[in-house]
C-alpha cells in the first residue's frame, strides 16, 4: 500500500479522489468506484500497489503494438480493480474483484523480473493500469527502458501530463460515445481522445483500439465520427478494430461480423486512417503496408512477425511510417 497521488481533504475525514473523471468522494473505511483506492482515516491510500493478478512475458503484437519495436518481447504486469465497470469486460475476474490479491511485486522485483525474462519492456496491462497509478509511476521511474500502458485512456489531465514523460508507448482503448460510457461502462462519460492527443502531443508512441460491439459502437455514424476524431489527432494512429465476443454481462449479443469489421476498416481508411488492422479475428492480413504505395513491409500473422527487419523507410517509395522500429 502506498498514499495516492491526487486526491483532496474534506471535513471530517472524507476525502476526494481526483485521479479519474469519477471524481468519488470517499468516506473513511470505504472504497473509490475502481476498488482500489481506500481512506484510511482521512488518506487516500493505493491499496493495489504492488498487488499483482497476472505477469507473463508477451509479444509486443499481443498489446496490441503494432508499430512500436515488432517482434519484441514486453514484460506484462497487471493488478486488480478498474475505474470502468464495462458489461463486456474479458477480464472482469480481476477487473471487478474486491480484494487484493496474495502476490505482490516491488517496484525494482518488476524491473529484475523483466531482465530475467530477457524482455525489452514492460506493459501494464490485463486490467487498468491507471488504477494503481503510482506503481506504475515509481516502477517505470526505475525501468527507464521501454515503458507501456495498455489503457482505458479514463484519467484528468493533470495526473496523465505527470505520468507522461515515463512513458514511451501507449495503446489506448477507445470504446465509444458518451451514452455508451454512461449505459454499458456505468461511468461519466470522458473524451478519450484527449487521452489520444496529449499522448501523442508528448511524444509518447500511440495506438489506438475500439471493440465494435453489434448495435452498441456499429453504425456507421458511430465509426466516421471516431475515425475523423483519430484522424484530427494524426492519421499516422494505427487503429485496431477488435472482434467482440459475448462474455460477463453482454452474453445476449452475438459476436461481431467479419464484413462490419471490413466495414469499419473501410471507413477508417475513407476517413484517412493511415494504418488500420483487424483484431480478434484470423481471416484477415495483419501485415503492415506502406500508406503510399500499398508494399507490404511487414508480414505479420497473429502475433508473430515474419522477414528481415524493418527500419522504417518503404524502400520502395523512401515513405517513412510512423513508429519506432528498432
Ligand atoms: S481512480 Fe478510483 S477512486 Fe479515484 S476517482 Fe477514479 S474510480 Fe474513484
Amino acid at each position: 500500500m502506498k498514499e495516492a497521488l491526487f486526491w483532496k481533504d474534506l471535513p471530517d475525514k472524507n476525502v476526494q479522489c481526483v485521479l479519474c473523471p469519477h471524481r468519488c468522494v470517499i468516506f473513511p473505511g470505504k472504497k473509490g468506484f475502481c476498488k482500489a483506492r481506500a481512506n484510511h482515516s482521512g488518506v487516500l491510500v493505493s491499496e493495489s500497489y504492488g498487488r499483482v493478478t497476472s505477469y507473463a512475458p508477451d509479444p509486443i503484437e499481443k498489446k496490441p503494438l503494432y508499430h512500436f519495436k515488432p517482434g519484441s518481447r514486453v514484460f506484462s504486469i497487471g493488478t486488480y480493480g478498474c475505474n470502468l465497470a464495462c458489461d463486456f469486460c474479458q477480464n472482469f475476474e480481476i477487473s471487478q474483484a474486491e480484494s487484493p490479491p496474495s502476490v505482490t511485486f516491488s517496484p525494482e522485483e518488476v524491473v529484475e523480473a523483466m531482465r530475467r525474462e530477457d524482455c525489452s519492456g514492460i506493459a501494464y496491462t490485463y486490467s487498468e493500469p491507471l488504477t494503481w497509478y503510482e506503481f506504475v509511476l515509481d516502477t517505470s521511474k526505475i525501468n527507464r527502458e521501454d515503458n507501456i500502458i495498455v489503457t482505458n485512456g479514463y484519467i484528468n489531465e493533470g495526473p496523465l501530463e505527470h505520468l507522461v514523460p515515463h512513458i514511451d508507448a501507449a495503446n489506448v482503448d477507445v470504446k465509444g460515445g458518451s451514452e455508451f460510457y454512461r449505459t454499458l461502462c456505468h461511468s461519466p462519460y470522458k473524451n478519450v481522445m484527449e487521452t489520444v492527443r496529449t499522448l501523442y502531443d508528448s511524444g509518447v508512441h500511440v495506438e489506438a483500439t475500439n471493440l465494435i460491439i453489434p448495435g452498441h459502437n456499429d453504425g456507421e455514424d458511430d465509426l466516421r465520427r471516431l475515425c475523423s476524431e483519430l484522424v484530427e489527432v494524426s492519421p499516422d494512429i494505427p487503429l485496431h478494430f477488435s472482434r467482440f465476443f459475448p462474455h460477463y454481462r453482454l452474453t445476449g449479443v452475438s459476436p461481431t461480423p467479419i464484413n462490419t469489421l471490413d466495414k469499419a476498416a473501410s471507413i477508417a481508411k475513407d476517413a484517412g486512417v493511415n494504418y488500420v488492422y483487424l483484431g480478434n479475428v484470423w481471416e484477415r492480413d495483419t501485415s503492415t503496408t506502406c500508406p503510399s504505395c500499398g508494399t507490404k513491409l511487414l508480414d505479420r500473422t497473429g502475433f508473430s512477425v515474419r522477414g528481415p527487419a524493418f527500419d522504417g523507410t518503404c524502400p520502395q517509395c523512401g515513405a517513412k511510417l510512423y513508429g519506432v522500429w528498432k
